[in-house]
């Protein structure tokens, strides 16, 4: 992708407007606008890989409306292969991530979409052609590559894995339920391959651009020895933005408080801001933060449209969470009174963790801890 000359002035104008946006902290301007300084002059290379993907988190990413954040994340990356973005096809395309894998060992950043199905020889997923084979005929024929083989072969030369979206993180809807093409999250087969390369989690279906641009940042300048380790939660995602339940932000939370439950989508009155719980809402027990950061260039979010949130940045979205539209089972609003003390399960002050303990504790069968505690990478 072309590059952009921007003056330093601008270039730090602009790295403390990407670092404000992205929730980051502002002593962190200097280095970020170091460390994209320093990239321009050797671009790291990413190469990004679809797997059971519907290619949503990267239409989400192009559908950004700060064209300064992706631009100048684009314009500073060297992104050598995307395969729902690139012009080149066919062996071209395929050239391009052996080029880069062999010329480039070590530097570049390994971007999946979407996780990778094990089962019949990883079949169930392709690109590229592994090796020639003979049909049965005696006809010599190529033989598709499984997304699997790939990551044996470009894992082991990534500086850094981001597997982009809840899919790709954790299985996401391939990986419920049925379980028929072995669907298995990116870290788990990145684990197998080489246990210690960093691997940074992007929840969400899709991912919000933020949270994958402030991913890619924070490992690039991890990597160029800009700052420590990102702070990863439990399941690698980063704190900054998967660090706040979406309840205790909720605007509707003050109608959880009081008992005022929607419980009819027939019911018209969207003005008084009822809220969702009754009808499927997942922001008791999801952490992300939608109803600060919102979506659309901070234009809205789920809740604040009139729709439940349904988990989707956490690890047991789809399987664990659905059907979409249930409450979340074994809560008990017999005789709810508009205070939140007479929950009678839930300690007053503590609604939050209490819904999402007693779900959690339910549904999984063992006492959940908050992603922030113990598990740290
Ligand atoms: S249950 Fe959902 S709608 Fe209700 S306060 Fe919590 S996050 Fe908001
Ligand atoms: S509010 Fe919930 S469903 Fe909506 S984007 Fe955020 S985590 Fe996903």
């Amino acid at each position: 992708m072309p590059g952009r000359t921007v003056s330093r002035r601008q270039f730090l104008k602009h790295a403390g407007a990407t670092t404000a946006l992205l929730g980051l902290s502002e002593a962190l301007v200097p280095q970020l606008a170091k460390a994209l300084q320093e990239l321009e002059s050797g671009k790291p290379p990413v190469i990004w890989i679809q797997g059971q993907s519907c290619s949503g988190c990267s239409v989400s990413f192009l559908n950004s409306n700060y064209p300064m954040v992706a631009g100048l994340v684009l314009d500073e990356l060297s992104v050598r292969f995307h395969p729902t973005l690139m012009a080149a096809s066919g062996y071209k395309a395929i050239e391009a991530i052996e080029e880069t894998a062999r010329e480039l060992e070590g530097r570049y950043v390994l971007v999946v979409e979407g996780p990778v199905p094990t089962k019949e020889g990883g079949e169930y997923c392709t690109f590229g052609v592994e090796k020639e084979t003979r049909d049965l005929m005696g006809h010599t024929v190529p033989k598709d590559k499984p997304i699997n083989e790939w990551m044996k072969e470009l894992v082991p030369g990534a500086a850094a894995v981001i597997a982009q979206g809840n899919c790709a993180s954790f299985g996401g809807i391939p990986g419920a339920n049925a379980g028929v093409t072995g669907t298995t999250p990116v870290m788990d087969i990145v684990a197998k391959i080489d246990a210690k390369k960093p691997v940074i989690n992007v929840g969400g279906c899709p991912s919000h651009p933020d949270w994958f641009v402030g991913s890619v940042l924070d490992a690039l300048m991890w990597i160029k020895g800009k700052k420590g380790a990102p702070d990863l939660d439990r399941y690698k995602r980063l704190r900054t933005f998967f660090g706040t339940l979406i309840h205790e932000n909720c605007e509707r939370r003050a109608s959880f408080d009081a008992g005022l439950f929607l419980e009819d989508w027939n019911d018209h009155s969207p003005d008084m801001k009822l809220c969702m719980f009754k009808m499927g809402c997942k922001g008791p027990v999801t952490y992300a933060d939608c109803p600060t950061r919102r979506w659309n260039s901070g234009t809205n979010w789920c809740v604040g449209a009139n729709a439940p949130c349904h988990g989707c940045a956490e690890p047991t979205f789809y399987e664990k969470l659905a059907p979409l539209y249930e409450p979340l089972p074994d809560v008990n609003f017999i005789g709810l009174s508009p205070a939140v003390d007479t929950l009678g399960w839930v300690a007053a002050g503590a609604t939050a963790v209490g819904v999402g303990a007693h779900y959690l504790y339910k549904q999984l069968g063992k006492k959940p801890e908050s992603p922030s505690e113990g598990g740290d990478e």
